[in-house]
């Protein structure tokens, strides 16, 4: 099977009802524009991998320039798998920010895992990512392990180098290469934006294949959720302990007037406590985490924001599984 065909049927396994069938449209325009063109156009789908917190999300918003993901010195920020393109010249990288590997605790944290083994062999690259910072441990040997019958070539990043003395990098390198026959190992560092050559690289692995999106589009995520991500990196920023792992931000409304984009949002927790803390005495954390997240609105959308968020409790959320679904956070299957 050629990698053009499983990248489309990876577009139609991952993209459910009318969405599935725009992008089939678009793929179809694609093959198109290749037969007129008769140029050779790169383009593929490459998933980031890697525990949680070494830096999945700040390498995506690197790679496109913009904050598309959330991210966070928390672990299990990420729930949802956020689609992040970068077009180059003659060539398309369609991204893949996936929650980080773990061990499975309530049914939402199953899936993620789920989300994020079932991409291995529909991609053309896998990207792993290790923070530089410490010596290969449990949780990056696990990944390595799952990876063992993989045919998709992986690259592993590691990240983080700003950290560390230059010394101390080539031993951690030759100590990853015993472990894994990695297509390449590149040095990087997310937050400075020093990314090696890794375009490039990756741009040398691709398939001859369509433009899957418009070139003027960052991300397959709606602005919507993209909005309601801030939020939620503001509560994993301002807040402790289980507090940000049990709200969810649902979107009630978004607005554009000509002047301003009006956002109301929900926050929701799993008990009265909880909503106690979120909005804080006489209202300061609230409105801190809301004043923080209009900023990062602002910035996103380029227009002025006026942002409300109210707090409502719903017991148990993270195990009902209408609400899971609700918050795309669970498959349509
Ligand atoms: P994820 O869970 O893998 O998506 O990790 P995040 O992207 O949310 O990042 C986790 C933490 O590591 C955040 O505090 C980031 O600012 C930090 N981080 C990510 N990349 C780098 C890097 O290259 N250098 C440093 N010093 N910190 C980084
Ligand atoms: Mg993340």
């Amino acid at each position: 099977m050629s990698a053009f065909v499983s990248s489309a049927k990876f577009l139609a396994r991952y993209c459910s009802g009318s969405q599935a069938f725009l992008l089939r449209k678009k793929t179809i325009s694609g093959i198109l524009n290749l037969v007129k063109n008769n140029s050779r156009f790169l383009s593929g789908f490459i998933s980031i991998i890697g525990r949680p917190n070494v830096g999945k999300s700040t390498l995506l918003n690197a790679l496109l320039g913009e904050k598309i993901a959330i991210i966070s010195d928390k672990p299990q920020t990420t729930r949802n798998r956020i689609l992040g393109i970068v077009n180059r010249p003659g060539a398309q990288l369609v991204f893949m920010d996936t929650p980080g590997i773990h061990k499975p605790m309530h049914k939402m944290n199953e899936f993620m895992v789920k989300t994020a083994l079932a991409t291995y062999n529909e991609v053309d690259v896998i990207l792993m990512l290790v923070e530089a910072t410490e010596q290969p441990g449990g949780g990056d040997r696990f990944i390595i392990e799952t990876l063992t019958p993989v045919k998709t070539p992986v690259f592993l990043l590691v990240n983080k180098i700003d950290l560390i003395k230059k010394e101390a990098l080539l031993p951690l390198l030759q100590e990853y290469g015993k472990l894994y026959a990695f297509a390449e190992i590149i040095p990087i560092s997310a937050l400075k934006n020093d990314l090696g050559g890794l375009l490039d690289a990756i741009v040398k692995r691709l398939p001859e294949g369509p433009h899957y999106f418009p070139d003027d589009q960052l991300t397959d995520q709606p602005e919507r959720f993209v909005v309601s991500e801030l939020i939620r990196e503001k509560i994993f920023e301002l807040t402790k302990e289980e507090i940000p792992y049990s709200t969810a931000v649902v979107i009630e409304e978004m607005k554009e007037e000509p002047e301003i984009t009006r956002i109301t949002a929900i926050i929701y927790v799993e008990r009265d406590s909880q909503k106690g803390i979120l909005i804080g005495k006489s209202g300061v954390m609230l409105k801190k985490i809301g004043t923080l997240a209009r900023l990062d609105a602002e910035k996103l959308l380029g227009v002025k924001v006026f942002l409300q968020l109210w707090v409502k409790v719903k017991k148990g959320w993270r195990e009902d599984e209408r609400m899971l679904k609700n918050l795309g956070l669970v498959s349509e299957e």
